[in-house]
C-alpha cells in the first residue's frame, strides 16, 4: 500500500467540502453518475479503433446502497484508472480555477456556491459532503490489475493493488455514508434523484434493491437513450437544464435552447444553448472551445471547433451526426464538406436562436450582450457582414443609458429615430463613457440632436470599420474630418465668416506646427472647446494603433487635421493678436498648449508631457 498527500489545493478544497453546511448535498450523485457517464463514454470512443478493450462487458452504471454498511457504490463498466492515474487524477487538480473555486466558496461563508464543484472540474470531490470515507475500486480497460484508492478527506489518501482483481473494466466508488446522510440510500430517494439529474445520461443506470429475504434485483431507472434523440414534447425542461449543467459545467441555466433535427441528404440533431455566464477563457485564443459531437450517438469529441464560426463560441451544445465517419479525426474534419455543411446549419440555428432571445426577452438579451457582445462582435470585425449577425450587436450612445430607453442600441434602433437630415451613423470610441460624453468631438453633432455610438471596447471599432454601411448609412467617425452635416446656407456664410477671421491665426499655427499636422483648419464642429484633432480621410484611430502596435504590425503614419473653435473667446482673442501682430512669440504657447490638449482629448498623450505642463503653468501664471 502506498501513502500519497494531496496537492494543497485539494486539501483545501476538502475541507470546505467537509465542513460545508451546503443544503443540497444531493448533487454529490449527480457528479459520480456524470463522471460514470463520462467513463463509459471515452470507453467506447476507444475501443472504435480497438474493439478488445470493450470486449463484450456492456456499458452500464449501476447504484448499489446497502443499508447494513452504510454505503452507497455507483459502479461502472467505463475505462478505469489504473494505478498511477488513481494517484494523478483523484489527489490532484490540473485546472487553474480551483483556486478560485475555492476563494469563491470561502467567501460564500455558507458555501452556497457548491454547486459550481463540477464546473471547476472537481466534481469527484463532492462525494465528501455525505461520505466521511470514499473507496474507489479502478480497473483500467485493457488491463488486469485492480487498485483502490481510500481517502476520509484528510490529508492524505492511499492506494494499493488489490489481490482479487475486480470482475470487469470500470471503477466502483464506494461512500461510506456519513450518518446523517442515510436516506441517501434509500431507493426512492435515488430512483428521484437520478430521474431529476442524470435522466439525460445516454446509459443505463441501474438500481440494486433487495427484497425481505435479501434477493437482489436490478432495474434500470433512467431512460437510457440519447435526451437529444428523443422528442422535445418528452422532455421537460429540468432535464434539458442538466444535461446543460452537464455538457458546460455551468450551474445557472441557459437563456435559451434549441433543440432541431435536420433530414434530407444530410441528417443530424443539433441541441444548442445559450449561456448566462462567460468561462473565465472566453477571450483566450489558445482554448479551445466548441460543441460536443457524436457520431451515432458515440461521443467523438469533448470541444469540437469546427461546428461554429470563432464569434459564436459561447454557444454551448451537441451536435449527433449520422452521416460522419465514427472514426474522424480533426485532421479529417478540416476539410470534410459535410462537416462545413453542418457547420453552416449549426450557425444559422444558433443565430435564430439569439434573435429570438433579442425579440422575446431584451433585458436579457441586454444581459448576454454585456457578456457575449464583444464575441459577436469579432464576427463583424472579421468581416462577417450577414445581416442577422450586425443587427444582433448592441451599442451604447449618446442617448441610451440616460434612464430612459434601453442600456444599449441596435443599429436598426439607431437608423429608425435618425433625424431627418442625418446622413450617417455617427460612432465615437474611447476608453469610457464619462469621457466620450465630455468629447469635443460631439459637440457640434450633439447639438443638432444626432446620436453617437460611444464605443468602448476596442473591437467595437473594428466592428464599425467591418461593417461600414448599415442600411445605406456609412458608418462615420465623429473624429473623421469633413463630416457631411447638411450645412444650410446661413451656416454656411457664418463659416466663411470665421474663416475669415482666423486667416492670420491657422496661417501662424501651420508654421508652428508643420510635420505634426496635416492641415490646420477653423472647426464647424466644435461648440464648447477651443480645440481639436480630427482624423483625414483613411487616418487610424488611437485604439486601433494601439493594436496594431501591441500585436506588432506596422502602423501607417496617420497625421491629424488640427481644428480651431473660432467662437471659442481663447480663439478669438488669439485670432485678433495673430492679426496685430504674425510674430508675437506668446502666440506659439497658446498653440502648443491647444494642440496637446486636443491630444489628449483624442485619448492620447502631449508629445512631451513635461513642457506641456511647464507652458500651462506659465500660461496660467499670466492670469494669476
Ligand atoms: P472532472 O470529471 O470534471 O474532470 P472530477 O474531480 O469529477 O473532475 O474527476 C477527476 C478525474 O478523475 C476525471 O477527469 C476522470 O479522469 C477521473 N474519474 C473520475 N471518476 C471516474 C470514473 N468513474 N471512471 C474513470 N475515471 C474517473
Amino acid at each position: 500500500m502506498s501513502t500519497h498527500a494531496f496537492q494543497a489545493d485539494v486539501t483545501r478544497l476538502l475541507e470546505l467540502v467537509v465542513h460545508s453546511l451546503y443544503s443540497n448535498k444531493e448533487i454529490f450523485l449527480r457528479e459520480l453518475v456524470s463522471n460514470a457517464a463520462d467513463a463509459l463514454d471515452k470507453l467506447r470512443f476507444r475501443a472504435v479503433t480497438d474493439p478488445t478493450l470493450m470486449g463484450d462487458v456492456p456499458l452500464g452504471i449501476t447504484l448499489r446502497p446497502d443499508a447494513e454498511n452504510k454505503t452507497l457504490s455507483i459502479e461502472d463498466t467505463g475505462i478505469g484508472m489504473n494505478e498511477e492515474e488513481l494517484v494523478k487524477l483523484l489527489g490532484t487538480v490540473a485546472h487553474s480555477g480551483t483556486r478560485e473555486l475555492y476563494e469563491k466558496l470561502s467567501k460564500a461563508g455558507d458555501a452556497k456556491d457548491l454547486s459550481l464543484i463540477g464546473q471547476f472540474g472537481v466534481g469527484f470531490y463532492s462525494a465528501f459532503l455525505v461520505a466521511e470515507r470514499v473507496d474507489v475500486i479502478s480497473r483500467a480497460a485493457g488491463q488486469d490489475k485492480t487498485f483502490k484508492w481510500t481517502s476520509d478527506a484528510k490529508s492524505e489518501f492511499t492506494v494499493e493493488e488489490l489481490p482479487e482483481p475486480r470482475a470487469t473494466h470500470g471503477t466502483t466508488v464506494t461512500l461510506h455514508m456519513k450518518e446523517e446522510h442515510v436516506e441517501f440510500l434509500e431507493n426512492w430517494r435515488l430512483r428521484n434523484l437520478v430521474e431529476r439529474y442524470s435522466d439525460y445520461v445516454p446509459h443505463a443506470v441501474s438500481l440494486v434493491t433487495k427484497d425481505k429475504d435479501g434477493k437482489e434485483e436490478t432495474n434500470v431507472i433512467n431512460r437510457a437513450t440519447a435526451l437529444w434523440q428523443r422528442s422535445k414534447s418528452e422532455i421537460t425542461d429540468e432535464q434539458y437544464d442538466e444535461l446543460y449543467k452537464h455538457i458546460s459545467h455551468d450551474f445557472e441555466k441557459p437563456y435559451a435552447r434549441s433543440h432541431f433535427k435536420i433530414e434530407g441528404s444530410l441528417e443530424f440533431t443539433g441541441l444548442l444553448f445559450l449561456p448566462r455566464r462567460a468561462p473565465n477563457d472566453l477571450f483566450d485564443p489558445n482554448k479551445s472551445k466548441g460543441l460536443r459531437l457524436f457520431v451515432k450517438r458515440v461521443l467523438i469529441m469533448e470541444d469540437c471547433t469546427e461546428l461554429l464560426p470563432p464569434h459564436l463560441r459561447f454557444v454551448r451544445g451537441l451536435v449527433d451526426s449520422d452521416d460522419l465517419p465514427l472514426n474522424v479525426s480533426r485532421e479529417i474534419l478540416q476539410d470534410s464538406s459535410t462537416l462545413r455543411a453542418i457547420k453552416k446549419q449549426v450557425t444559422k440555428r444558433a443565430l435564430d436562436m439569439i434573435e429570438d432571445l433579442s425579440k422575446e426577452d431584451p433585458e436579457a438579451y441586454l444581459e448576454l450582450s454585456r457578456t457575449f457582445g464583444a464575441v459577436l462582435k469579432e464576427g463583424a470585425a472579421m468581416g462577417e457582414t450577414d445581416d442577422k449577425l450586425v443587427s444582433l450587436l448592441r451599442f451604447e450612445s449618446t442617448k441610451t443609458g440616460a434612464g430612459e430607453g434601453p442600456a444599449m442600441i441596435s443599429l436598426d434602433d439607431y437608423v429608425a429615430r435618425m433625424p431627418e437630415g442625418q446622413k450617417a451613423i455617427y460612432f465615437l470610441h474611447g476608453p469610457n463613457r464619462a469621457s466620450l460624453l465630455g468629447s469635443p468631438y460631439l459637440e457640434t453633432l450633439t447639438k443638432k440632436g444626432y446620436e453617437v455610438l460611444l464605443l468602448t471596447d476596442a473591437v467595437d471599432e473594428f466592428a464599425v470599420a467591418g461593417i461600414r454601411k448599415w442600411k445605406d448609412k456609412e458608418l462615420t467617425s465623429a473624429m473623421q474630418s469633413g463630416l457631411d452635416l447638411g450645412e444650410t446656407d446661413e451656416e454656411k456664410k457664418d463659416r466663411e465668416v470665421r474663416n475669415d477671421k482666423l486667416k492670420g491665426l491657422v496661417e501662424l499655427a501651420k508654421k508652428i506646427l508643420e510635420g505634426r499636422v496635416q492641415e490646420v483648419k477653423v472647426s464647424d464642429r466644435l461648440t464648447d472647446s477651443p480645440s481639436c484633432l480630427v482624423l483625414g480621410p483613411g487616418g487610424t484611430p488611437l485604439a486601433i494603433e494601439a493594436m496594431l502596435r501591441a500585436a506588432g504590425r506596422p502602423v501607417p503614419p496617420s497625421p491629424r487635421i488640427f481644428e480651431l473653435n473660432a467662437t471659442h473667446p481663447l480663439v478669438e482673442k488669439l485670432g485678433l493678436r495673430a492679426d496685430a501682430n504674425a510674430s508675437d512669440e506668446a502666440i506659439a504657447d497658446y498653440i502648443e498648449v491647444l494642440y496637446d490638449q486636443a491630444k489628449l482629448a483624442e485619448g492620447g498623450v502631449p508629445d512631451d508631457p513635461g513642457l506641456y505642463g511647464r507652458r500651462v503653468a506659465k500660461l496660467l501664471s499670466l492670469g494669476a
